[in-house]
């Protein structure tokens, strides 16, 4: 049974032993139609697939004998053939004295792996500029939920404040990408996230929160572990779930690549509606010192990101994100400010710059740039017509900050 849904979401379904005993198998992750295509291989109607997927992802239910809405018998034929919910758990937790946390998530393939993801109240301001704060405009023909209706409840006087945060989320565990100044680099790739394990980190921190999806104003940035685009397919489907099954917005969601300039393309044809903001990691302000720092550049150059970041449709009041990381001495000077002023001109793009100063690592021999300079890069910047904005260092204590993530993998 369940072999249509098997091949369709083959990346979903992983062994949790490999002793040759009966592999389990994850429903978390499979969207509707995939729940409905297992529910009628089972012999049940389609519907019940929509009644799996309400269950799984609007009600956030975790285990299987606690969906009620399925019958008892049809729960246990399910387990007795090895599917589990085998959505993502939090297994450890450290707090900032900033109110941001990291978590250590447990994905679904039993090989004991964790990613981290950061949960950031009040996020830090990388959103800034960048069309969210605008109103959410609805495509007339686009399935899925009206996120006209999203945020616009006011409170009762005995409800709880809503949240406004930001969820950092990792695509893979450990980075093949090798940027210079990350610690997430040190690990290597481990391997790739699957839809359920990307999508699982934000329910496991929606839960954890308590967030109210439809309430609470929720960013998500993919920049967590990992190099999105170099998992496009994992990373694509996982987006498409929390956009039809559990009802965010793309509008509120970015993902940012280091340059893989054929997941840019692709990432261009997708439907804009469809899609997440898109950040290109530039942290150079020329192909030389971004060679050194983002090896990455000596295959994908800065022309060529910028020619394929040029193929994406904008939607009206979107902007394109240009992270910075400056690094004291190295890509902080005055002159580089010059000049990436000049780059992102030279584009024509409607564009904006996120400035990161450096968050120190062990072991990686950068310097934290001066708040002078700083502050002297982000007014050449705006000066130039350019929107800059500099992001909050959050979670610093906890190693949780950008290029921070790895520190509690080592054990
Ligand atoms: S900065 Fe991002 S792309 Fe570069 S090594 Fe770290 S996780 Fe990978």
């Amino acid at each position: 049974m369940l072999a249509l849904a098997m091949r369709e979401n083959s990346s979903q379904l992983v062994p949790i032993n490999d002793s040759g005993r009966q592999s389990s198998k994850c429903l978390f992750g499979l969207d509707a139609d995939a729940l409905a295509a297992c529910m009628v291989e089972a012999g049940e109607p389609a519907w019940r697939g929509r009644q799996l997927a309400e269950a799984l992802y609007r009600q956030r239910i975790a285990e299987l004998d606690a969906i009620t809405t399925l019958p008892k018998a049809l729960r246990q034929r399910l387990a007795t053939e090895g599917w589990q919910v085998g959505r993502p758990a939090i297994t450890q937790v450290f707090q900032s004295a900033d109110g941001t946390e990291r978590y250590l998530v447990e994905g679904q393939s039993g090989d004991g792996l964790t990613v981290e993801t950061v949960w950031m109240p009040e996020g830090d301001d990388g959103e800034i500029g960048d069309g969210s704060d605008g109103e959410i405009p609805q495509t007339p023909d686009a399935p899925g939920p009206d996120y006209r209706s999203w945020e616009t409840s006011e409170p009762s006087p005995t409800q709880k404040p809503a949240h406004r945060a930001t969820i950092c989320v990792s695509s893979q565990v450990g980075c093949a990408v090798n940027c210079d100044f990350c610690l997430t680099a040190r690990l290597g790739l481990q391997r790739n996230l699957t839809v359920g394990e990307i999508a699982g980190q934000v329910l496991a921190v929606f839960d954890r929160h308590a967030v109210e999806v439809g309430r609470d104003r929720v960013n998500l940035v993919f920049m967590g572990m990992g190099e999105p685009f170099l998992n496009y397919d994992n990373f694509m489907g996982a987006v498409r779930l929390l956009m039809r099954e559990v009802g965010l917005s793309p509008q509120r969601m970015t993902v940012s690549t280091s340059g893989i300039v054929p997941g840019i393309e692709r990432f261009a044809a997708e439907p804009p509606e469809f899609r997440p903001k898109l950040a290109i990691s530039l942290n150079a302000p020329n192909d030389a010192i971004r060679s050194q720092i983002m090896p990455i550049n000596r295959k994908w150059p800065i022309a060529a990101v910028i020619d394929a970041v040029r193929q994406v449709k904008l939607r009206p009041r979107e902007r394109i994100t240009f992270e910075y990381v400056l690094l004291g001495g190295v890509t902080d000077r005055p002159k580089d400010a010059v000049e990436v002023a000049r780059l992102i001109s030279r584009t024509g793009l409607a564009a904006k710059v996120n400035l990161i100063a450096w968050n120190p690592g062990p072991g990686i021999e950068y310097q934290t740039p001066k708040p002078e300079a700083v502050e002297t890069f982000r007014r050449t910047l705006t000066d130039a017509g350019i929107p800059a904005y500099v992001r909050k260092p959050r979670g610093r204590d906890i190693y949780a900050a950008c290029g921070q993530l790895k520190r509690t993998m080592e054990g």
